[in-house]
């Protein structure tokens, strides 16, 4: 199991949540099954595959918050969904195609990058419909000092 937990340096709580990474999702496109970089893993290959992207977007999360001047959402379950929707899309399609929109053709999406996190109204206008980086006037934005990280 795989826990996320969000700290801060001044402040001593924590929140962890339960992820649960064994269940596989078929993409479809339009008219085809899309294939999936996972093909061929078994289960405990796929697990591991995505406690590494996790850990992965988990630190790009904590890094992209300071660089863009940014905070997480005051309610920590929002971006822990949203780092778990990023790593299982980073290991079933080979880029962290953001996980909070509805896409005919994952593939086409991928290659095009303008979905990819961070998407591009986030690099342009700092506007994460995701609520995984939230600007100080967001009325739930969080406190600043608060980052993610995963336990295992
Ligand atoms: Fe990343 Fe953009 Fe999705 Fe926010 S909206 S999680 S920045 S891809």
């Amino acid at each position: 199991m795989l826990l996320l937990f969000a700290t801060t340096s001044c402040l001593g709580f924590s929140t962890g949540f339960p992820s649960s990474l064994t269940s596989y999702s078929r993409y479809l496109n339009s008219d085809s099954i899309l294939h999936l970089k996972s093909d061929g893993l078994t289960a405990e290959e796929r697990d591991a595959k995505i406690v590494k992207a996790t850990k992965a977007m988990t630190a790009f999360t904590n890094k992209y918050l300071v660089n863009t001047e940014t905070t997480l959402c005051t309610e920590l379950s929002i971006p822990a969904v949203v780092i778990k929707g990023l790593a299982e899309h980073k290991v079933d399609l080979g880029a962290p195609l953001c996980p909070c929109r509805f896409y005919e053709d994952k593939e086409k999406e991928v290659k095009d990058g303008y979905w990819n996190c961070p998407c591009v109204p986030m690099r342009e206008e700092k506007k994460c419909h995701c609520m995984l980086f939230l600007t100080e006037d967001s009325a739930f934005a969080g406190d600043s000092q608060v980052r993610l990280y995963i336990y295992k």
